[in-house]
């Protein structure tokens, strides 16, 4: 098959727009639909430092390396990557691995922060005396320290991975299960005080592309799946949207341009609170003690 812009052959076939794309033409598209985010949302400005948040899978490798590429030449413009090292056994230590192989090669200051650090215990500890789902404990605490690690080392913006599927599967989820309040806080209305402002610079490009723009430009790509991954509500969304997808391409960018719309709604129906410190370890909350050390106080127990 040959590329619908060029004589070259083509390397993938773009389901959404209905075009075989040559290497060559599928970077340039990848890369322009990024900046498209990029610039729409105002997520990466001139005096930014901007700490990506980096486990070492594909999508935060791969994300890594585009910013790097794609922003590394404009002056006052800073980023950094920030690793959390949950202390799951077998899994984490090739993904910490590969972080680390990929901010060595693109010369980019990396920092690693441990759940045992901070709280004394590894994902592996907790999840045998907590009663909760480990991704439960995983995803607070990470989300933590992420948010208290860059705002530490002066990040102005946290940059994340979350692709269109995540995006899409998210939106879904959250009609299914009605939360809408949830809905309203995946784009945040302003900054607030000690929350680094999140951006996601992924949110219009498919997983599947991820990966293989990952593997056009070489970069240190691996597939092991956590060993607690089980996503018993998201999964049947995911297949479904999957398959829905696959018989009428591009409505995963239809539920995330139905989301935008309703949006200004959504931010009036829900105004975003102003956050407190925590009473115990001064993180910003929208209660007196923030989920983290409600956690811990409970696994401490
Ligand atoms: S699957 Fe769950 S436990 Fe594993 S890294 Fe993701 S959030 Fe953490
Ligand atoms: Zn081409
Ligand atoms: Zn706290």
């Amino acid at each position: 098959m040959k590329c619908s812009k060029c004589e070259r052959d083509a390397v993938y076939f773009q389901r959404h727009s209905n075009r075989p794309l040559c290497k060559r033409h599928f970077v340039e598209d990848f890369e322009r639909r990024v900046k498209y985010s990029v610039n729409r949302f105002k997520m990466i400005e001139r005096g930014d430092r901007i700490a990506i948040a980096l486990s070492g899978g594909k999508d935060s490798t791969t994300l890594t390396f585009v910013l790097k590429k794609l922003y590394s030449q404009i002056k006052d413009l800073e980023f950094f990557a920030i690793t959390v090292d949950e202390g799951i056994e077998n899994y984490r230590e090739k993904t910490v691995k590969v972080a680390e192989k990929i901010c060595r090669e693109l010369d980019l200051e990396h920092v690693v922060v441990k759940f045992k650090d901070y709280f004394g215990l590894t994902l592996d500890e907790i999840v045998k005396v907590g009663e909760k789902k480990p991704c439960t404990y995983c995803g607070v605490f990470r989300k933590y320290l992420l948010n208290k690690t860059a705002r530490e080392l002066g990040a102005t913006k946290l940059a994340t991975a979350h692709n269109l599927d995540d995006e899409a599967q998210t939106i879904m989820l959250n009609f299914i299960n009605a939360d809408v309040e949830r809905l309203a806080r995946l784009i945040p209305q302003r900054k607030q005080e000690g929350l680094v402002m999140r951006i996601k610079p992924f949110r219009e490009i498919y997983e599947r592309e991820i990966v293989v723009y990952g593997f056009l430009n070489d970069l240190p790509i691996i597939f092991d799946e956590c060993p607690y991954s089980e996503t018993p509500v998201r999964a049947p969304v995911r297949d479904f949207l999957y398959d829905f997808e696959r018989k009428y391409p591009g409505r995963k960018f239809s539920i995330l341009r139905s989301f935008e719309k309703i949006l200004p709604a959504l931010h009036s129906m829900y105004p975003q609170i102003n956050l407190n410190k925590c009473e115990r370890c001064s993180e910003p909350t929208p209660r007196k003690i923030c989920q983290a050390c409600n956690l811990l106080s409970e696994i401490m127990k």
